[in-house]
């Protein structure tokens, strides 16, 4: 059997990764995986179990022991926990805070690079976070980055109702020493300040399309 396509989009925070992701995974029939999530449902359990994210040995433990699953459900994956995949709760401003400190922890990010590469069970994935190409799927020679300008980043968080320290989350995600947000060596880097999520995934569908031959 032929191994499983990966697009990986990596980037900053609100750079516009997951609408452009899910429209270029929908235009070419990819399933979807947003790992973003996946790190936030870790945050949001700690939290709910009142589990301290600040000790790493406690969170490290914690991804040993949870009971998870990942199902496949309109092309998009999602992890569940206990059965229940907590869309609307792994949102919140107390989500957003707490979990990038927990994904600087290298145990925790071993645990999701396994959850997330099993993910091809599923067939030809678009993956999106901040990892892919570097770390996840570095052998993939489909790789993006996307990134806009914190004003504009900013501005599209608020417009989503969130407010958030973006630029404190986007250094804590650079600065980590595991696997932290770069540029993949040969992605193809895009700033879409000023661009619409149509043109933005527009040229990304484009140059697919073309390398894929679709
Ligand atoms: O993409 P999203 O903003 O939902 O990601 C939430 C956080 O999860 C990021 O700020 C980052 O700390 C972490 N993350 C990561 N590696 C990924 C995806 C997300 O460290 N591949």
């Amino acid at each position: 059997m032929k191994h499983p396509i990966v697009i990986a989009i990596d980037g900053t925070s609100a750079s516009g990764k997951s609408t452009n992701a899910k429209l270029v995974a929908k235009a070419i029939g990819f399933v979807y995986v947003d790992t973003g999530a996946m790190y936030r449902t870790l945050a949001w359990y700690c939290h709910k179990n009142k589990i301290n994210v600040d000790d790493p040995k406690v969170v490290a433990a914690t991804c040993r022991k949870w009971k998870t699953s990942l199902e496949c459900v309109h092309n998009h994956v999602h992890l569940l926990v206990d059965g229940y995949h907590p869309a609307k709760e792994i949102r919140t401003a107390e989500t957003s805070a707490a979990v990038s400190h927990i994904a600087a922890y290298p145990k925790v990010r071993d645990w999701m690079k396994k959850t997330q590469r099993d993910c091809i069970r599923f067939g030809n994935l678009v993956m999106e976070g901040r990892d892919i190409g570097t770390n996840v799927f570095p052998e993939t020679d489909y790789k993006f980055y996307l990134d806009a300008k914190l004003e504009e980043r900013s501005r599209r968080r608020s417009a989503d109702g969130v407010e958030e320290n973006l630029a404190a989350r986007d250094q804590r995600d650079s600065q980590r020493a595991a696997a932290p947000l770069m540029i993949a060596l040969g992605a193809k880097v895009i700033n879409n300040s000023h661009m619409t999520s149509e043109q933005t995934s527009g040229l990304l569908i484009a140059d697919l399309k073309q390398r894929l031959g679709l």
